[in-house]
């Protein structure tokens, strides 16, 4: 069972201490990301991948630091 307020709450502790991280489905960081390599189109760290020809974050999760899913 996934409480959805502890989640959320947790999502912003991590934001807030700079370790939430978000994942495109390039395999890449992005998003919010301190270390996004996606560039900063549309919204921070929502443009083009420079690490691949990816050309726009796609989000498919969020992540911590070793890129492993929060769930
Ligand atoms: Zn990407
Ligand atoms: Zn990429």
């Amino acid at each position: 069972m996934i409480d959805m307020e502890m989640t959320r709450g947790l999502l912003i502790k991590l934001k807030k201490s700079n370790r939430l991280f978000e994942m495109c489905d390039c395999g890449h960081y992005g998003g919010v990301s301190p270390n996004s390599v996606h560039g900063d189109r549309f919204e921070h760290g929502h443009g083009a991948c420079s690490d691949c020809d990816c050309k726009q974050f796609t989000w498919i999760y969020f992540c911590d630091e070793t890129g492993d899913e929060l769930k």
